[in-house]
């Protein structure tokens, strides 16, 4: 069993600076758990608490059934994967995994096993005569994977990971990533995972849940689809989907709601889902929700740009003097002609108002 739990978790840095705010999580058996948000918001600092490479401030750490808070890292029952690899130089690869598993006294012969076993599952059989400085980044990354995974810890901990490889790179490793997740908990190895990352294409592809952080807070824990289709505040709005979601500052009277001059009825859907009727309100509707129609209720906007991208075109306009974003077809696109004025419906079902005064989602 190896479910992660953190309990009020504090972290007071010398300097008296507040870096974590008694955050509570758990994290469950076998879970790809991915902390994400903007740099600087503790993302390293709890997951370093977790580790025990960074003493706790207040409250506690619980691996499997143990608290940990005291426990060394050797003796968590975790291993972790950094941005840099922190490959040791000197060493060949098959040196580097044979590190952990010499250290612990173990016989050779199940060293070399497990090296072989490792190797073959991440493919690099034919690198383990090489140094660190003959591999290339990818290469690199996958043997310090092949380190954390030698050692069979009941969690595996990575701390940005992929920053430090290129585009094309990093995608493919984030798809070898979770699915080699997927193979060691079919095979029934525990492995639970909690994953940071800044970038947050990474964190809906790869989390099972995303805990999203902001200035050593949770603002909200849920899977990829619950933070898109729920954002719970404004944070997680903007933070969550791309283009970003548009946000647009709006009063609620009566029966529409208003941007500028222009009004749009509220409608029942989204007047069923009103916990609160906020006096000052901020409307989100995602681009690609924001739709380009010809008739019908619509805000009215003035077309500034159009970027191209391929199969559909971003398309940037002011709408009563703010900037705003739909994502649109191809061809709708170029059916708009020559024409500067557009009509921008944000589809009902899909429309957030949010509480300006303390950011909450009052629509879900
Ligand atoms: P993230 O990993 O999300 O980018 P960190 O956990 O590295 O953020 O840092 C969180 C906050 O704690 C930041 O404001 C950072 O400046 C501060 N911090 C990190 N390490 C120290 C330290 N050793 N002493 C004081 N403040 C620190
Ligand atoms: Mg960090």
């Amino acid at each position: 069993m190896a479910k992660v739990q953190l309990k009020n978790l504090e972290k007071v840095y010398g300097n008296a600076f507040k870096a974590v705010h008694g955050i509570n999580l758990d994290i469950d058996d076998g879970e790809f758990m991915v902390f994400v948000g903007p740099s600087g918001c503790a993302k390293s600092t709890t997951l370093r608490m977790v580790a025990g490479l960074e003493e706790i401030s207040g409250g506690e750490v619980v691996i499997g059934d143990r608290r940990v808070n005291d426990l060394p890292p050797g003796k968590r029952s975790i291993a972790m994967v950094f941005q840099n690899y922190a490959l040791y130089p000197h060493m060949k690869v098959r040196g580097n995994l044979a590190f952990g598993l010499k250290i612990a006294g173990k016989p050779k012969a199940e060293i070399n096993e497990a090296i072989d076993r490792v190797a073959k599952i991440l493919e690099i059989e034919a690198l383990l005569d090489r140094l660190p400085k003959q591999l290339s980044g990818g290469q690199a990354q996958r043997v310090a994977l092949g380190r954390a995974l030698i050692k069979k810890p009941g969690v595996f901990l990575f701390d940005e990971p992929l920053s430090n490889l290129d585009a094309k790179l990093r995608a493919s490793m984030r798809v070898r990533i979770t699915e080699l997740h997927r193979q060691l908990k079919a095979e029934g190895l525990s492995s639970t995972v909690i994953y940071v990352t800044h970038d947050q294409t990474e964190a809906m592809t790869m989390g099972d849940r995303i805990c999203v952080m902001q200035a050593g807070h949770i603002m909200q824990v849920a899977t990829p689809k619950g933070l898109y289709e729920c954002p719970a505040n404004l944070f997680v709005a903007g933070f969550i989907g791309s283009p970003e979601m548009n946000l647009i500052d709006a009063r609620l009277d009566g029966s529409s709601f208003s941007v500028g001059s222009q009004s749009l009825p509220i409608g029942p859907h989204l007047e069923g889902r009103l916990s609160a009727r906020p006096a000052e309100a901020v409307v989100g509707t995602r681009p690609q929700h924001l739709s380009l129609v010809a008739d019908g209720p619509a805000f009215t906007a003035k077309l500034a740009n159009a970027e191209f991208m391929g199969h559909e075109v971003y398309l940037h306009a002011d709408l009563e003097g703010r900037r705003v974003v739909s994502v649109v077809g191809t061809a709708d696109f170029e059916a708009l002609g020559r024409s500067e004025i557009i009509r921008l419906r944000p589809e009902p079902e899909r429309l957030h108002i949010f509480d300006k005064t303390d950011g909450r989602n009052v629509s879900l």
